[in-house]
């Protein structure tokens, strides 16, 4: 998922709202870019990097759960010469469905294993599942799999969406409507193809791993989600990307994500976290590709996060004056100011609150409670 699309129409169209192509291309050596179909938040595609080594390959984010997916991750796999067979890794950068969505049927039908950032964990995190886990036969290597997820230290689960108020008192945001319509619409047939995507390995920060015959280092990058991971390969200079920084949106940041690290009763600063990351990858040396999850892969990191930071500037700015404009105001209040209308809604929301709470942790903006409802105006 991304930000709620908030561009005037005159605007060309974004790389990351093209619709998927079917054509396999290499875009670093011994790395493929599988588009696959999405429809969310403006979305077009979603890029599954294919990682390709002596046994096989190893799939970073195989898109949305649901059998138009599968068909496309099967009919790309097979224009690479490959088949689900052959897959015998999945990387997850984080809990958005379509990054994760896909991964627990490929772990399924692949045996391949998993592997997120220690921090990772979805909606409907599996420790919460128990039985529903859908076990069927996999390839050779499934039971190495399902044994290294018995070794798996998983976080606590994540609190029920359903029925719980947000932290600022408005209605939580949910899984997309159309991904909410489309596991209704599975029915029974739901469980077989939204598997919950079980991690065989948490990476920690820094650690490494080999895939596709390259060596990554784990970067966490908390802020567009709490649990958001980057993999590096600084013999090569590419960065694997996710929706850390993409090529010409700006990725949403959620205000109602735990921290990192899990503790709730901690006040969160999502926006600080993601500035932090955004540090954090330009300061990698080296970087050439940078491979988003949405869109093209670009050389200009630096440049990118920059206009990335800005554009969180002017938000703070804009909300600066909205909040002096509109005295006391409730996070949706607020919210209506920097968004269009179209855009209105729980994710914007959230949004806005991870700005005032940026804000009101740098003693800029307090808050307090009434009916219910967090109202935010300006420290003067
Ligand atoms: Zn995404
Ligand atoms: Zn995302």
């Amino acid at each position: 998922m991304a930000a709620p699309t908030d561009r005037p129409t005159t605007r060309p169209p974004k790389q990351e709202q093209e619709d998927a192509v079917a054509e396999v291309t290499e875009v670093a050596p011994g790395i493929l870019r599988l588009q696959l179909p999405i429809k969310i938040s403006g979305l077009g595609h979603v890029n599954c990097y294919a990682l390709e080594d002596a046994d096989g390959f190893t799939l970073v984010d195989p898109g949305m759960p649901g059998p138009a997916n599968w068909k496309a991750l099967l009919d790309r796999l097979g224009r690479a010469g490959a088949g689900i067979g052959h897959v015998h890794g999945v990387v997850v950068t984080h809990s958005h469905p379509d990054h994760f969505g896909g991964a627990g049927k490929v772990r399924v039908e692949s045996g391949a294993r998993v592997i997120t950032s220690t921090s990772f964990r979805t909606w409907f995190d599996p420790a919460t599942e128990g039985d529903d886990v859908v076990e069927e036969p996999g390839a050779a290597g499934d039971a190495a799999a399902r044994a290294a997820e018995e070794r798996d230290e998983r976080p606590p689960p994540l609190p029920k969406f359903t029925g719980r108020e947000t932290p600022w008192g408005g209605k939580h945001p949910t899984p997309p409507l159309s991904f909410r319509v489309k596991m209704k619409l599975l029915g029974p047939l739901r469980r077989r193809w939204m598997v919950p995507p079980r991690p065989s390995v948490r990476l920690a920060d820094a650690e490494t791993i080999v895939l596709g015959g390259r060596e990554w280092v784990a970067v966490h990058t908390p802020g567009h989600t709490s649990d958001h991971l980057c993999l590096y390969d600084p013999t090569e200079g590419v960065l694997l990307a996710g929706d850390h920084v993409l090529p010409t949106i700006t990725p949403h940041i959620a205000g109602h994500t735990p921290r990192a690290g899990g503790d709730e009763a901690v006040p969160g600063d999502p926006l600080a976290d993601f500035f932090d990351s955004l540090d954090k990858v330009t300061a990698l040396e080296g970087v050439t590709t940078v491979l988003p999850a949405h869109g093209h892969p670009f050389s200009d990191l630096a440049g990118r996060a920059d206009a990335i930071k800005v554009h969180h500037r002017e938000r703070l700015d804009l909300l600066r004056a909205a909040s002096d404009g509109l005295g006391e105001a409730t996070v949706e209040e607020l919210s209506h100011e920097l968004f269009r209308p179209r855009s209105w809604g729980p994710m914007a929301d959230s949004e806005t609150y991870a700005h005032l709470e940026h804000l009101r942790l740098a003693g800029e903006v307090e808050c307090r409670r009434v009916d219910g409802l967090l109202r935010y105006r300006r420290v003067s």
